[in-house]
Parts: structure tokens; C-alpha cells; sequence
């Protein structure tokens, strides 16, 4: 089973960016300030700061989707 993966709400995110300074190994900020997020499985030593940087999200935009596969 591949690791979980992270989705940004671009809806509820307004690009405070705060996520990119916690996770910058796979977040980084567009030259509007919203998040680009690599679009893999999230390694296994990176998972509980993809959580912290999840939970952080004062919009609770950012989620950490189980893998399906
Ligand atoms: S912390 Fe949340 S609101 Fe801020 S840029 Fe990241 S996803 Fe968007």
C-alpha cells in the first residue's frame, strides 16, 4: 500500500502559507503565496509533519488522504 497523500482545498485556502514552513519538502508557495503540493505518496518519515502541517491549516485545507493502493 502506497503512503497517504496531501490535498489542498483550494476553495477554503486564502494562502497564508503557513504549510509550506512546516512541510517544505513537499509544499512549496506559488508567487501568489498558494501551496503546490508534489503529487506523490508522502514518504513514511515525513507523515507526522504532513499531519502537524495538516492540523496546523487555520482554514483546514489541507488534508492527509489515505492511499488507496
Ligand atoms: S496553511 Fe492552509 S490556508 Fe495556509 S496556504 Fe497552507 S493550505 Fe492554504
Amino acid at each position: 500500500m502506497e503512503g497517504p497523500t496531501l490535498e489542498v482545498d483550494r476553495i477554503r485556502c486564502d494562502g497564508h502559507g503557513l504549510c509550506a514552513e512546516l512541510l517544505p519538502e513537499l509544499i512549496r508557495l506559488d508567487d501568489w503565496g498558494y501551496p503546490l503540493v508534489r503529487p506523490v505518496p508522502v514518504p513514511g518519515p515525513l507523515v507526522g509533519h504532513a499531519r502537524r502541517a495538516a492540523a496546523a491549516c487555520p482554514l483546514l485545507a489541507l488534508r492527509l488522504r489515505q492511499g488507496s493502493r
